[in-house]
């Protein structure tokens, strides 16, 4: 018997009906013996619903009012998932953030958790009962509800995972795993039964959109075993762990991940001296503009090439920056591109294998992909390549990577 903290999504209990099957679903959980804590979301559309009703109001309200409207989702919830499981003869209890005492600091709608009281939980739990928690809010030291960003419901499952020190933290969603890419432009691509916390962030923060990348970083810091699985579908899901597991059984690369919505510039025939990389990539951060991928080169005539990329809603902005910095500094040309993607391999299997880059440009090169520009980390390999090959890089390195599970039948 063990206790297990339970955070169902939005779609996850986007009906009356669909909460109902959440309650079976918990009940199951119940009828084994193990201690449940349940961390629910708004139903789908109503955060954003009630964000809609704000702004017939006010152009801007006050952050502290939309914390207030905005954690109402939450609450509603609570309510019927805990009718639910009562019909069912399960005892079963709704609190909100300030019931639990969420505690947060007082920036409000990205407000940071500081401390869980655990202790109505704990008694609940001896008491027998299921604790269906509000996720997404706290409340801070003044008494103020808080919120803790969009998506935040994650972060109150692991939190709570974390403070009453759960055996597990399972997410539920309405996929069935983390992926080693994407399914749609994969269709042979498989669900990971393990993954590291760093590759799970590699691959979330490349794209693979599944969790919300703050879980996963409090998940890795308190050592949280988070498991993401699907609340429509019977399976075992993906545990995201600490362990990298033994090189046997772990692959090198656990997966591919790409983005699309990047935008290259180049300056080039820069003056070489130092200061140069500073002034070019200061002027665009000073622009609140976040860089990507850097790479640098002196030429044979001593003067600088500079590329990098940024998000292609930045590209306008960035490109302005940079001609004005070229003209300061006597630059030859400025040229952008926004036709690129970014494509990377995952694995911390990488730290002890030579050849896996290699072996990546080799299957680029066979699909005749020009590769623009490449950046390795310890766990990660990405290249920049043409967007219109984004499609065919990845299944190609898929297979390469030996990646393929079987396809799937509609
Ligand atoms: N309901 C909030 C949102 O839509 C929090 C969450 O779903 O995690 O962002
Ligand atoms: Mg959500």
């Amino acid at each position: 018997m063990s206790l297990i903290v339970q955070k169902f999504g939005g779609t996850s209990v986007g009906t009356v009906e669909r909460i109902e099957a959440v309650a079976e679903k918990i009940a199951t959980f119940r009828d084994q013996g193990h201690d449940i804590v349940v961390v629910v979301s708004a139903m789908s559309g109503e955060t954003n619903r009630l964000i809609g009703l704000a702004s017939e109001i006010q152009e801007h309200p006050t952050a502290r009012e939309m914390d207030v409207l905005v954690s109402t989702g939450e609450q509603v919830t609570t309510a019927l998932l805990s009718m639910a499981l009562n019909k069912r003869g399960y005892a079963a209890k709704s609190y909100n953030g300030r019931q639990v005492r969420i505690l947060t600091d007082a920036t409000h709608t990205k407000a940071r958790i500081k401390k869980i009281d655990d202790e109505n939980i704990h008694a609940d739990l001896k008491a027998g009962s299921v604790v269906v928690v509000a996720g997404f809010q706290g409340v801070d030291e003044k008494g103020n509800i808080t919120t803790l960003g969009r998506g935040g419901s994650d972060t109150t499952a692991v939190a709570l995972a974390a403070a009453l020190k759960a055996d597990e933290c399972q997410i539920y969603t309405d996929v069935d795993g983390v992926y080693t890419t994407d399914p749609r432009v994969v269709d042979s691509a498989r669900r990971l039964d393990k993954i590291t916390f760093e590759e799970m962030l590699e691959m979330a923060s490349l794209g693979s959109k599944v969790l919300q990348i703050r879980a996963v970083e409090f998940a890795g810091k308190y050592k949280v075993p988070l498991r993401v699985l699907s609340s429509f579908k019977e399976g075992p899901g993906t545990l995201i762990t600490l362990e990298e597991g033994s090189q046997m059984e772990s692959p090198v690369v656990a997966g591919i991940a790409f983005q699309r919505d990047e935008a290259k510039l180049s300056i080039l025939g820069v003056p070489d001296s130092p200061g140069v990389a500073s002034k070019v990539l200061g002027a665009i951060s000073s622009a609140n503009i976040e860089i990507d991928v850097i790479v640098q080169n002196v030429a044979a005539d001593k003067t600088n090439d500079l590329t990098f990329t940024v998000h292609k809603n930045d590209l306008a902005k960035a490109a302005a920056i940079l001609n004005d910095v070229a003209k300061e500094l006597g630059a030859r040309e400025v040229i952008t591109d926004d036709k690129i993607c970014k494509v990377s391999i995952v694995g911390v299997g990488m730290r002890s294998h030579a050849g896996i880059a290699s072996k990546m440009f080799a299957c680029l090169a066979e699909l005749s992909i020009n590769i623009q520009l490449i950046t390795t980390s310890e766990i990660k390999i990405s290249v920049v390549i043409d967007e219109k090959y984004m499609e065919l890089a990845v299944r190609g390195l898929h297979s390469a990577f030996e990646l393929d599970g079987e396809p799937k039948v509609a």
